[in-house]
C-alpha cells in the first residue's frame, strides 16, 4: 500500500515513540523571531540547556519592525527591548541572524524560503502559527509554542500527534484575474475554519501543479486558516528550478543526491488518504470575506448571506460578524467603502504578488482614491530590493502607495502600522479576526493582492477584473 509525503517525512523523523501516543519527531530546521523566542531562551538559560543544533536554527525580525524607519533604538521601548533580547540571545548561542541593522531581515516565511532553508522532505517549526507556508516545497511544517520553541532550541524535537491526511485537488483552469489566495479563501469557506482540525492538507491538483512556488506559498500559508495543522504540495520540478542556486540549497554532486531523496519523499500514486475532496478551478471567483473568520468569505460579485445559510453551530458567528463589520444580510459586498490597503504580510508580500499589483498599476495608470491610505509592505529586504532595481518603488509612490521597509506591518500591528478606530481595510493578509490591525474595531477584509490594489484605486471593494480589463 503506498504511502503519503506526510506518513514518508513523520516516520524518517520519528525517533521515539512516546508512552502518550505521540511521536517524538526531528526538527530539520527551526526558524525564530523576536517575539515568540525571548520566554523560550530565558527559560532554557534557567535550566542552565544550550542549543542543541545551532546550525540548524536561524532567527530573523519581523513583528514588531517599524517599517518606516529602521533606526534604532525603536520608538517603541517593548519592541526595542525584545529585538535586543533577540540579538542577544542569538549572538549568545551563536544562531544565525537576519539582522534588521545589516537589512537582512523579512517576515520569516518569506525569508526561509528565499534563502533556500524550506527544502522538501524537511520537518520545520517556528514559533509562529503560518510556518504551514514552507509545505510548499514538500516538508512538513508546523507552528509552535512559547514551551515548544524552548523544547526544540533544547533538543531539535517536538513531541507531536500524527494527523489524518485529506487531499484537495483543484482541477481545471483558474479564471484571469483568480489567483492563489483566492483558492485559498474558497477552499476555507468550502470546507470550514475547523474542517482540517486533526488533518495535514496535501494540495494537489492541475491548478496547484500550475501554481509558481509563491503562489504554492500562499496556498500552503492559509492551511492554518483551515483549521489544518499543515498543508502541503508534493515536490516537483517547479520546487527544485525554485531552490537551486539559492544559498542554503544543496549544490555540487549534493544537489544531485538531493533531488534524489526529494523525488523518493513524494506521495506514492496508491497512497491512501484519510479523505480526498476535489474542486474545479474554474468556479473560483476572486474572494473578500464579509466577516470576522477566514471561512466568512464570499466572490466579490455576492452578498452578505443570511442567517438560515449557516449550519445552526455557526450562526452565532455569523450574527456575531454582522454586528462587528456593521454588514446586513443581503447587502453586496461590492461598493464597501475602504479607508486603508494594506499589500504585504507572509501569505502576500511575496516578489510576485507585487509584480503583478505594479503590472495592473501600470496597465490602469491609476492612482489611489483620495482619502484611502494604501501600503506596499515588502515581505523582506531580498523583495524589497528587487522591487527598487526594477522601479517599482517610484510606481507605487507615483501612484499615491507608501512603499515602505519590510515587516510584518498591518497584518497584526504589534508595530506602529495600525488600524484607527472602525476603519475598513482591504488586505492581502491572512486574518480578519475583531481587532486583528491594531484597532479594537478596526475592520479587515481580506482579498488578493490585484483586488486589494483595485479597492485601493476605486476607493471602495471593486471587482479587479473589471477594473484593470483583465481577461
Ligand atoms: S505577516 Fe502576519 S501572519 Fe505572517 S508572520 Fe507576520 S504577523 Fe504572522
Amino acid at each position: 500500500m503506498g504511502k503519503t509525503l506526510y506518513d514518508k517525512v513523520f516516520e524518517q523523523h520519528s525517533v521515539a515513540e512516546l508512552p502518550s501516543g505521540q511521536h517524538q519527531l526531528f526538527m530539520g530546521l527551526h526558524l525564530l523571531h523576536e517575539v515568540t523566542s525571548p520566554q523560550a531562551f530565558s527559560s532554557l538559560d534557567e535550566r542552565g540547556l544550550t542549543v542543541a543544533y545551532p546550525d540548524r536554527t536561524f532567527a530573523t525580525a519581523d513583528h514588531i519592525i517599524p517599517t518606516h524607519t529602521l533606526v534604532r533604538p525603536l520608538a517603541d521601548s517593548l519592541a526595542e527591548e525584545m529585538l535586543v533580547s533577540l540579538e542577544t540571545n542569538v549572538a549568545k548561542h551563536a544562531i544565525q541572524f537576519f539582522s534588521p541593522r545589516r537589512k537582512e531581515q523579512g517576515i520569516v516565511h518569506v525569508l526561509g524560503p528565499e534563502l533556500g532553508l524550506s527544502q522538501p522532505g524537511m520537518m520545520i517549526c517556528c514559533g509562529d502559527s503560518h510556518t504551514s507556508t514552507h509545505g510548499a516545497f514538500g516538508s512538513l511544517a508546523f507552528g509552535i509554542g512559547t514551551s515548544q520553541v524552548r523544547d526544540v532550541l533544547a533538543t531539535q524535537t517536538l513531541a507531536m500527534n500524527r494527523l489524518k491526511v485529506r487531499r484537495i485537488e483543484v482541477n481545471g483552469k483558474l479564471r484571469p484575474g483568480v489567483y492563489a489566495k483566492d483558492v485559498a479563501l474558497y477552499l476555507i469557506q468550502k470546507l470550514g475554519v475547523q474542517g482540517g482540525v486533526g488533518y495535514a492538507y496535501e494540495y494537489a491538483g492541475e491548478v496547484i501543479e500550475h501554481f509558481s512556488m509563491d503562489e504554492r506559498m500562499t496556498l500552503c500559508n492559509m492551511s492554518i486558516e483551515g483549521g489544518a495543522r499543515a498543508g502541503y504540495v508534493n515536490p516537483d520540478a517547479t520546487t527544485y528550478a525554485y531552490l537551486k542556486g539559492r544559498r542554503f540549497a544543496p549544490s555540487g554532486p549534493n544537489w544531485e543526491r538531493a533531488v534524489e531523496y526529494w523525488n523518493s519523499v513524494r506521495s506514492d500514486a496508491d497512497a491512501v488518504y484519510d479523505d480526498v475532496v476535489e474542486f474545479d478551478g474554474a468556479e473560483i471567483e476572486p474572494m473578500v470575506t464579509w466577516g470576522i473568520t477566514p471561512g466568512q468569505s464570499m466572490g466579490v460579485g455576492g452578498k452578505v448571506p443570511g442567517l438560515e445559510s449557516f449550519p445552526v453551530n455557526e450562526r452565532e458567528t455569523a450574527e456575531e460578524a454582522y454586528r462587528y463589520m456593521s454588514f446586513e444580510p443581503g447587502q453586496p459586498i461590492s461598493g464597501t467603502q475602504v479607508n486603508v490597503a494594506f499589500i504585504g504580510s507572509c501569505t502576500n508580500g511575496r516578489l510576485s504578488d507585487f509584480e503583478e499589483v505594479a503590472r495592473l498599476i501600470q496597465k490602469s495608470g491609476r492612482k489611489v482614491a483620495p482619502g484611502v491610505r494604501a501600503l506596499i509592505v515588502p515581505g523582506s529586504q531580498d523583495v524589497r530590493r528587487a522591487l527598487v532595481e526594477r522601479g517599482y518603488d517610484k510606481l507605487f509612490t507615483d501612484a499615491g502607495f507608501e512603499f515602505r521597509e519590510p515587516g510584518c506591518s498591518m497584518c497584526l500591528a504589534m508595530n506602529p502600522d495600525k488600524l484607527e478606530g472602525r476603519q475598513i481595510c482591504a488586505s492581502s493578509s491572512n486574518r480578519n479576526f475583531k481587532g486583528r490591525q491594531g484597532s479594537p474595531s478596526g475592520r479587515t477584509l481580506l482579498m488578493s493582492p490585484a483586488m486589494v490594489a483595485a479597492a485601493a484605486i476605486a476607493g471602495s471593494v471593486t471587482d479587479a477584473r473589471v477594473l484593470f480589463d483583465i481577461s
